[in-house]
C-alpha cells in the first residue's frame, strides 16, 4: 500500500502518517518526489486495511499496490528512475548509453587495449568479468581481485566507468570497492544472499534476468535489492532458455516494454548473451533501442577466436562503430540519444 500525501502536506503531517503506519505494526518508507511525498507501507504479508489513514491530515489518497513486488513497481513510483554510474553515464533518462568490453578480463595488457578500443569507438562504459560463473568447473574462472585491479587501471586510463560481476556475498563488497556498477549475473538472479548484500553495497547494481526467470521473478529479485535500501538498480534482459537451439537464448525484447510498464527501473538489453552469435548482435542491438531499452551491454574482443570465454558472440572492435551509428539513428527516430549526458 502507498499513502500519497498532498502537494502542500506539512512535515508534521507526514510524520503523523508515518507514526500511524508504525502503530499498525508495519514499516513506513517515505519516498520524497519532485511533486509530492508518498509513504510506502512494507512489512505486511497480506493486503493492508487502510483503517484511518485516508482521513489523516495531508493525505491525498491511499493506493493498494497490487503486485507482489512493491518498491520496484510503477504504482509505488510513477516517474522513471535514473541510475547514474558516473562520468555522466545515466540509465533511464533520455540518453541510451552503451557498455562494451570483453566477457572476461583476460590480462592487463588485453583489458587496457580493448578499453581504449571501445572508448575510441564511442562506448560509454567498460565491461569485463573478473569473477566468472562458468557452466563447467574446468573453464576459465576469471582473475578475481587481480582482474578488478586491472579494470580499475583501465578506468584510470580511459575514464570509462566499470561494470563487473560479483558471484557471492563477500564478492559483492569486494567488487563494490573497485567497480562503478556491481553486476549480478543470470545464474545468480535468485541468489538471495547476493541480492541482499548488493542492496547494502553502496553502488549501482546491474541485475540480469535469470536463465529461465519469468518477468515477475525478475522484478521480485530486484525487490530484494530495493528492500535493503538501494534503488539504483538497472535491469538487464539477456535472453531466456527455450526449445530452439539455433540461438544461445531467446532474446526476449518484449520484456523491455513490459518491464517499463510494470516498473520505474531502467532496463537495458544484452544482445550478446541474448543471441550467442556475433553477426546477430548488431541487428538485435538496433532492435533493442527501437523497443525502448535504456542502454545496451555488448561483448567486444580484439581476437574473438582466442577469447577465454564467449568468443563466438563477441563482436570485433571494428564492428562497434558501425553498430553504434545504426543504434544512434534508431534512438533519434524515437526521441532519444545514444550517449552520455
Ligand atoms: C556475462 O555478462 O558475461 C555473463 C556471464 O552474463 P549472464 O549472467 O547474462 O549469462
Ligand atoms: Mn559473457
Amino acid at each position: 500500500m502507498l499513502v500519497v500525501m498532498r502537494r502542500d502536506a506539512l512535515p508534521e503531517q507526514i510524520k503523523a502518517v508515518t507514526r500511524a503506519i508504525d502503530e499498525m505494526g508495519y514499516t513506513a518508507r517515505p519516498i520524497p518526489g519532485g511533486q509530492r511525498t508518498a509513504i510506502g507501507v512494507v512489512g505486511n504479508r497480506r493486503g493492508v486495511d487502510p483503517g484511518g489513514l485516508p482521513a489523516l491530515a495531508g493525505v491525498l489518497e491511499v493506493i493498494p499496490v497490487t503486485h507482489p513486488y512493491k518498491q520496484v513497481s510503477r504504482e509505488w513510483k510513477a516517474d522513471d528512475t535514473i541510475v547514474n554510474i558516473g562520468a555522466g553515464v545515466a540509465f533511464g533518462g533520455p540518453h541510451v548509453p552503451l557498455i562494451a568490453g570483453p566477457c572476461s578480463v583476460e590480462g592487463e595488457s588485453e583489458i587496457l587495449e580493448i578499453a581504449h578500443m571501445v572508448r575510441a569507438a564511442g562506448a560509454h562504459a567498460l565491461r569485463g568479468g573478473a569473477f566468472k560463473p562458468r557452466t563447467s568447473p574446468y573453464s576459465f574462472q576469471g582473475h578475481g581481485e587481480r582482474g578488478l585491479e586491472m579494470l580499475a587501471r583501465a578506468r584510470e586510463e580511459t575514464g570509462l566507468p566499470v561494470v563487473t560481476e560479483a558471484v557471492d556475498p563477500d564478492g559483492v563488497n569486494l567488487v563494490a570497492q573497485y567497480a562503478d556498477v556491481v553486476q549480478i549475473g543470470a545464474r545468480n538472479m535468485q541468489n538471495y544472499p547476493v541480492l541482499r548484500r548488493a542492496g547494502r553495497c553502496g553502488k549501482p547494481v546491474l541485475l540480469k534476468r535469470g536463465l529461465s526467470a519469468t518477468i515477475e521473478e525478475f522484478l521480485l529479485a530486484a525487490e530484494y535489492v530495493l528492500a535493503e535500501g538501494n534503488s539504483d538498480v538497472i535491469l538487464c534482459e539477456r535472453g531466456v532458455r527455450s526449445f530452439d537451439p539455433y540461438t544461445r537464448n531467446v532474446f526476449d525484447l518484449t520484456a523491455v516494454p513490459v518491464v517499463k510498464g510494470l516498473s520505474h527501473l531502467p532496463i537495458i538489453a544484452d544482445p550478446s548473451h541474448g543471441t550467442g552469435l556475433r553477426d546477430k548482435v548488431p541487428p538485435m542491438a538496433r532492435a533493442a533501442v527501437a523497443a525502448g531499452a535504456d542502454g545496451l551491454i555488448v561483448e567486444v574482443h580484439q581476437t574473438p577466436n582466442r577469447a577465454l570465454s564467449d568468443g563466438a558472440q563477441s563482436i570485433y572492435p571494428e564492428q562497434l562503430e558501425a553498430m553504434m551509428a545504426g543504434m544512434a539513428a534508431i534512438a533519434e527516430s524515437i526521441g532519444r540519444r545514444l550517449g552520455s549526458v
